[in-house]
């Protein structure tokens, strides 16, 4: 009832903004849910136009293609791919695209060992886990690590997925401004000097989880001073990579290999396999000790069919094609590349006078709306010149900082970038949220 009020409010606000000509239509993204025969890009079946999801999109009973800014293909491996596609192909043929078992009951196959070697020496720890499921490598291994009598420290905007294991735990959870290491060090020494609630006993276990970079916010980590406040009050660091391994650093390593960080110093590193390697699943590296622990209790290993064989297979090839291993240099190309278009496109936005949160380097660029009126403007007006991007509010948001969230990958060219940034300029002006003065064009 309240969401739905606030759809109708939405609606007068817009109507008031942009004049009864307007036809509306709304954003079912706004909420995360679809809202009865709104026209929703993000909801809508999308059909793929070329083997590239960053490039054609066509949104059903619409007959425009779109270039597509809001995948998470950074590296463009969600392609068809040299390299990966005939490796996962054969796979398929060879496996079958499930084992229908779980990794305990016939669900291990050679390549699902070749997978966790190859991801722990990727990412440079002793050993892996990889699941089905990047959501759930979360919302599984944090029950199993953490419990009762445990203190769980969370970065106020980390991912949804963190927050259900968190919470699911058992543990307290405590939660930190985000990305502020000094309130960090607070909660942290408040918490120690309280000790558990009732009984007043020291914690029997201390983690810090951030994000490497935040998928809301493209912003990267204060990982080197949050390692250091967790040395002094030993606590372990949980870093979740799911938007920064493959996408930032010169080896695409992530944030540890960006900001100079010893990853003997992170405790327990957890990322996905959706972003950067065009794949599915997810993976926790840290000790031989923890992963052995957590291969012989955690449920979604003992109880969930394993990952797909030839999503696998999938994940190893783009690994190799980065470090190299196919023989090409296509792995370094596509590394600088995404640093060059996200450089390169954030820049140019702020340029144009918009607000563009986030670090460079970062492939994850919000571009502030704040009033959620602006939202179903700006991505339909977006969507008709043919540049579809998605759009985030509140609940994953704070009610007024509305945002289009872009995302940028490796395989837009630098024309679509162009023509991409064109559009949004356009409509930037049309629907008023060039917060900042426009740069006067070089001549
Ligand atoms: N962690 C973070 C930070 C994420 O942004 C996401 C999803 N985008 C996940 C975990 C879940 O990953 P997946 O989509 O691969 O299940």
């Amino acid at each position: 009832f309240y969401i739905r009020r606030l759809y109708l409010r939405i609606q007068l606000y817009e109507m008031d903004a942009a004049g009864p000509a307007i036809k509306h239509e709304f954003h079912g993204d706004c909420f995360n849910r679809p809202i009865a025969s709104a026209p929703d890009a993000w909801f809508d079946v999308v059909e793929r136009y070329s083997n590239d999801y960053n490039k054609t999109l066509k949104l059903t009973k619409k007959t425009s293609r779109c270039l597509n800014l809001g995948s998470y293909n950074y590296l463009g491996f969600a392609a068809s791919d040299e390299y990966c596609t005939p490796r996962a192909i054969e796979t398929l043929k060879k496996y079958s695209p499930s084992t229908c078992s779980s990794r305990v009951d016939g669900g291990t196959t050679d390549l699902h060992n070749e997978l966790e070697e190859c991801v722990a020496n990727f990412v440079g720890k002793p050993a892996a886990i990889v699941f089905g499921m990047g959501y759930v490598t979360n919302s599984a291994i944090l029950p199993v690590l953490m419990g009762k009598g445990g203190l769980i420290v969370s970065d106020s905007l980390n991912h949804n997925s963190i927050v259900n294991g968190a919470r699911g735990s058992g543990a307290r959870v405590c939660v930190f401004q985000h990305n502020t290491p000094a309130h960090l060090e607070e909660v942290l020494r408040e918490k120690i000097a309280e000790g558990q609630p009732r009984t007043r006993r020291p914690w029997k276990k201390i983690i810090v989880i951030v994000e490497g970079i935040y998928s809301m916010e493209g912003e990267l980590c204060k990982l080197p001073e949050i390692i250091a406040i967790c040395k002094k009050y030993k606590a372990y660091t949980y870093l979740d990579e799911a938007h920064s391994i493959g996408a930032v650093g010169k080896t695409g390593r992530g944030v540890c290999e960006l900001l100079g960080v010893n990853t003997a110093d992170v405790d327990i590193m957890m990322g996905t396999f959706t972003k950067s390697f065009g794949s599915c699943g997810g993976y926790i590296s840290g000790s031989k000790e923890l992963i052995q622990y957590l291969k012989y209790t955690c449920p979604a290993h003992l109880y969930a069919t394993s990952i797909s064989p030839p999503a696998a297979q999938q994940i190893i090839c783009a690994i190799k094609v980065l470090l190299g291993e196919d023989g090409s240099n296509r792995g370094a190309q596509k590394l600088a590349r995404i640093r060059e278009n996200s450089n390169f496109f954030r820049s140019e936005l702020q340029k144009m006078g918009f607000e563009v949160l986030g670090d460079n380097d970062s492939p994850v660029m919000p571009i502030m709306l704040y009033n959620p009126a602006k939202i179903p403007a700006f991505s339909r007006e977006c969507l008709k010149q043919n540049v579809a991007v998605v759009t985030v509010a509140f609940p994953a948001t704070p009610l007024l900082l509305a945002r289009a969230r872009i995302c940028i990958s490796a395989s837009h060219t630098r024309e679509d970038l162009i023509k991409a940034l064109e559009v949004i300029g356009r409509v930037g002006d049309l629907v008023g949220i060039k917060y900042f003065p426009a740069e006067p064009k070089k001549a």
